[in-house]
């Protein structure tokens, strides 16, 4: 059977054994020949060319050099203890570097005066001098450089290269490899026409595909990915396999939302009536942005048509999604529907709540609230009962709408409000309630790229609001060093002056806790020193929610003028006189947790400010995003920068896809245009052979089969 040997186990590769494929599978997840054939090189590195040692600059990446080592030399003592090798091309002479008592020995046992060898590495200048540091270095006759071509780059771990596992030695595996697949380097190339076939490598996409993307055949992209005849090749072949990666989790899917959807009946909102168009035509007290107007369209799309709405609603901080979600509520309402409102912290949904009942103040519309604050039988009660006849319309609480305990008489809409503080299991039991599940409407303030959302949210639609309300001054971001304090002072005092109000913003993580709590406490007590005259709240997440929320309230009824606070006001804290938010150490937190932090200020109609403070030592990583911050406001720039810096697996939220997936060479956050092309595909794809038979795609669904059959069944957790 062709396919048993790319199920091989690694051991039977000659130059494997045992004791390397363990190592394999557990640093590498490589187990079969499939494994290793699929796990493609980082970078490839163009080994044909030699450069002369006064061609080399340090603003090159890596270059080869060709000569003998002329002497050694050792200098420093302790950590700063280095060897040095005069290097010579027979013209010019450079240093070759190591550093590590380990790498100074091995270098120079291996390394011997007067042998020809090509050395390979990053040139850098070092007192005047070109240097390259840990070098590759090969004798020049064991190398034969016009047939290396562009040679791969495999990472590999710090285990691995403690074994003599390195980059080196997978090209030699895969070299094997390839050669046994009957695609060495050495093998005659493989005829794009006749890819797949009869070899051993069989292509999964059906040949109508192939031909309308122009794609590349499947054997010869797997050969190209590791060796590549040229940097077009190798352009072309990793097109390919993107495609097909995205393309098979797309039509994964795709497939479940379509049986889903089949499935799925849902309420029928087939009215808009006296409830929205009272709220709409009297009460509304402003204009609806273009956004807010078509989400609501979409939405009331979706809850007609006689299926379960399933609908992500993503748009920044501030945009007015709370707005949106009230009036889909009314919809619901219109139709004989009760609606609910699950917020991820009972502070904001007894915000929501206030602000809800401020908004319906005029209309004949129960709102309740339902926390785990909420205790005592006469407190409960009412609401419980009320909720069960249907009397109460609007449920807004927290997780305590999920208790067993509270039975909706119907429940037509739930809405959740920020998505990543629940799990999958937490929404289907909301559906669970009744015997037809309520639509449901999740909020989410982390704007992703659609194309991201697609997949990580695969069973939800999204809806963008992509438009703030106007009247909105940007917020001015700066960067502050930690020990210029009183120019901060004065911009704090400057602004209280005018009537503001000001968050002081603390991280506060477990690992660091005690330390966390003191920084706080520290920073609370300065500024009671630092403004004597004003009233100062402090919050954090160690103390009674009783206490917390009572100077939440008073920063909120403007009482106090400063909030010292830890990340509990993260989300959907609502004080539109609040104009500005100090983050301290913000180099600790993330890209998404920054722009969450700064929505908080910059509600209302004056100029806000978001003041980072750090301290002065910055990684690169930490200053990029420090000036994305102070560069911009949008949210879905900052979400994919977030995305670029710490890639999609981190992602909260990445376990609420539909399906679960595994990506060897596209990136979500890189490559939105092609999964926007492998979604389209999928779809033609479906809407074409539903039935998933057409003889000419058989190859494609036996590869869809494939790839699903170890998967758990993901269908019972969502
Ligand atoms: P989000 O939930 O997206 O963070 P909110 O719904 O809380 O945003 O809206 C932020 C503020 O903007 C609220 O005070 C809200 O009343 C106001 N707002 C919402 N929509 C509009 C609009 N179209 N025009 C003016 N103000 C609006
Ligand atoms: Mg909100």
């Amino acid at each position: 059977m062709p396919t048993s040997l790319l199920d091989t186990e690694l051991t039977y590769l000659p130059g494997i054994g045992p004791k390397r494929a363990e190592l394999l599978q557990k640093e590498l997840r490589l187990r079969t020949f499939g494994d290793l054939l699929h796990y493609f090189p980082y970078k490839h590195i163009d080994r044909t060319r030699l450069y002369y040692i006064h061609e080399l600059t340090a603003d090159m990446p890596f270059v080869q050099v060709k000569g003998e080592i002329l002497s050694y030399e050792e200098e420093g003592t302790g950590r700063k203890r280095h060897l040095i090798a005069h290097f010579t091309d027979g013209r010019h002479i450079m240093d070759l570097v190591w550093f590590q008592a380990s790498a100074i020995k091995w270098a120079k046992q291996q390394y011997k005066i007067g042998t020809v060898y090509i050395v390979f590495g990053k040139p850098t200048v070092f007192n005047g001098r070109i240097n390259i540091a840990h070098p590759d270095i090969d004798p020049a006759d064991s190398l034969a450089l016009s047939t290396m071509g562009l040679q791969p780059y495999y990472h590999t771990t710090e285990l691995m290269k403690k074994a003599g596992l390195n980059s080196r030695s997978i090209e030699r595996f895969t070299q094997t490899l390839l050669s046994k697949l009957g695609l060495g380097v050495d093998s005659p190339p493989t005829p794009p026409d006749r890819a797949g076939g009869e070899s051993v490598v069989a292509e999964t996409l059906p040949p109508w595909l192939i031909q309308r993307h122009l794609l590349m055949g499947r054997a010869q992209s797997l050969r190209a990915l590791h060796y590549p005849t040229s940097a077009d090749e190798l352009r072309r072949a990793t097109y390919r396999q993107k495609f097909e990666e995205l393309l098979f989790i797309q039509l994964k899917l795709v497939r479940y939302m379509r049986e889903r959807q089949q499935q799925s009946r849902g309420h029928l909102f087939s009215r808009v009536g006296q409830h929205f168009n009272t709220f709409y035509s009297h009460y509304l007290p402003f204009q609806l942005t273009g956004a807010q107007k078509r989400v609501i369209r979409e939405m009331h799309a979706d809850m007609r048509s006689g299926k379960q709405m399933n609908r992500l609603l993503q748009g920044d901080v501030g945009s007015g999604k709370t707005l949106v979600a009230l009036m889909t509520m009314l919809i619901a309402l219109d139709n004989g529907y009760q609606a609910c409102l699950m917020a991820p912290t009972e502070i904001l949904a007894e915000q929501h709540a206030a602000t809800f009942r401020q908004f319906l103040k005029d209309m004949p519309v129960r709102v309740e609230l339902l926390t785990g604050a909420v205790k005592g039988k006469r407190r409960r009660e009412p609401i419980l009962s009320g909720v069960a006849d249907g009397t109460v319309q609007i449920l807004i609480g927290t997780h305590a709408l999920i208790e067993d305990t509270v039975q909706f008489h119907n429940l037509g809409l739930a809405v959740i409000d920020e998505q990543h503080r629940f799990g999958v299991a937490q929404r289907s039991k909301l559906w669970r309630k009744n015997t037809l599940p309520p639509h449901v409407l999740v909020m989410t303030a982390t704007p992703i790229p659609r194309t991201l959302a697609m997949t990580l949210y695969g069973d939800l639609d999204v809806s963008v609001i992509d438009e703030l309300p106007p009247g909105r001054k940007p917020i001015q971001t700066q960067h502050f060093w930690q020990e210029r304090t009183e120019s901060l002072y004065r911009g704090i005092r400057q602004q209280i002056s005018l009537g503001r109000q000001v968050y002081v913003v603390y991280p506060l993580i477990k690992e660091s806790e005690k330390i966390d709590l003191q920084n706080l406490e520290e920073g609370y007590a300065q500024l009671c020193q630092v403004f004597p005259d004003l009233h100062i709240s402090k919050v954090h997440g160690k103390m009674k929610s009783a206490e917390k929320d009572a100077e939440m309230d008073r920063f909120a009824r403007g009482e106090t003028q400063i909030l010292v606070a830890t990340t509990v006001i993260e989300v959907g804290v609502n004080v539109p006189n609040a104009s500005v938010m100090v983050i301290q150490n913000a180099e600790r937190f993330g890209l998404a947790q920054l722009h969450q932090l700064r929505g908080r200020v910059g509600r209302g109609a004056d100029q806000s400010y978001c003041i980072l403070v750090t301290k002065y030592q910055l990684s690169k990583e930490t200053k990029s995003r420090i000036q994305i911050m102070c560069e911009t406001n949008d949210g879905f720039e900052i979400a994919e920068a977030d995305l670029r810096q710490r890639g999609p697996g981190d992602l909260e939220g990445t376990q609420q896809s539909g399906v679960a997936f595994d990506l060897h060479i596209a990136n979500l956050a890189r490559d939105g245009q092609l999964v926007q092309l492998a979604r389209d595909t999928a779809n033609y794809i479906l809407d074409h052979d539903p039935t998933q038979s057409a003889p000419e795609n058989a190859t494609m669904w036996h590869r869809l089969a494939e790839l699903s059959k170890d998967e758990m069944d993901w269908k019972n957790i969502s």
